[in-house]
């Protein structure tokens, strides 16, 4: 079975110079990867990529980091994307307590707005938070009907129990980091059919390539990592997640 990168950025200037080869490793290695929009702009690009290439999919939406860009018409323009049978969520969409390029109610006002773009869409949604949690499981218990992925989950086993009765976990490169703990606790108590194996590529690459750019195929690298906390075999992680990532994204 092969491993799906549920969360990547192929759009993204590091890959200027061989964005074709790294598509190449794709195709050869992985079942399917998504290509997740941060701002109007990467929403389209990563659209366009979807559509040239039948493994690459497109997740659609306004990072909280960009969400001053937000406006009545760039959701139209998401509102029309969204109807593309490529696009599979809203996302990265959340909120970022950390960065703060726009005050907090601003970003949660704008959060709300895709939620329910989501919801008229009828797709789930890929979620960005950081040092936002607690406003961000508030919100989604606010719209008991969006489901979907917290991207690179940063928070707390006991936070994580709330959440994946609706949203699957995406665990990607940090994980294999040292400093790694609290995502190994989540990762050993969470069952292995609520989490999702991404890279959030350029970023974020996993050991033993950390310092590095990150591509899709380092899934692989995660994979293994999660095999020896859960003490299971990579087949078994990679058959499962890569089922995972089919219901979470409604591939069938
Ligand atoms: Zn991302």
């Amino acid at each position: 079975m092969k491993l799906v990168d549920t969360h990547c950025h192929l759009d993204n200037e590091q890959f200027d110079t061989d964005r074709l080869e790294v598509i190449e490793r794709i195709k050869e290695q992985l079942e399917f990867c998504v290509n997740i929009g941060y701002d109007l702009e990467s929403s389209k690009k990563s659209l366009e990529l979807a559509e040239k290439y039948d493994f690459i999919y497109a997740v659609i939406g306004v990072h909280p980091i960009d969400i001053a860009q937000y406006n009545e018409q760039t959701e139209k323009e998401l509102e029309t994307l969204g109807k593309n049978p490529k696009v599979l969520a809203i996302g990265e969409i959340g909120l970022d307590y950390h960065w703060m390029t726009e005050p907090k109610d601003v970003q949660q006002e704008r959060f709300i707005k895709q939620l329910e773009l989501a919801k008229r869409l009828n797709k789930p949604v890929v979620i960005h938070t950081r040092d936002a949690m607690e406003d961000t499981v508030n919100i989604l218990k606010n719209h008991p009907e969006i489901t979907g992925v917290i991207h690179c989950y940063p928070g707390s086993l006991e936070t994580a129990k709330e959440l994946i009765d609706r949203f699957y976990l995406g665990i990607g490169g940090t994980l294999t980091f040292k400093n790694a703990k609290k995502t190994v606790e989540v990762v050993k108590n969470i069952p292995l059919d609520r989490i999702v194996i991404e890279t959030d590529c350029p970023y974020l690459t996993p050991e033993p390539f950390r310092g590095k750019r990150n591509e899709p195929i380092y899934v692989e690298y995660v994979a293994q990592k999660i095999a020896e906390i859960k003490e299971v075999s990579v087949e078994e992680v990679k058959e499962i997640t890569t089922q995972n990532a089919k219901k979470l994204y409604g591939i069938v």
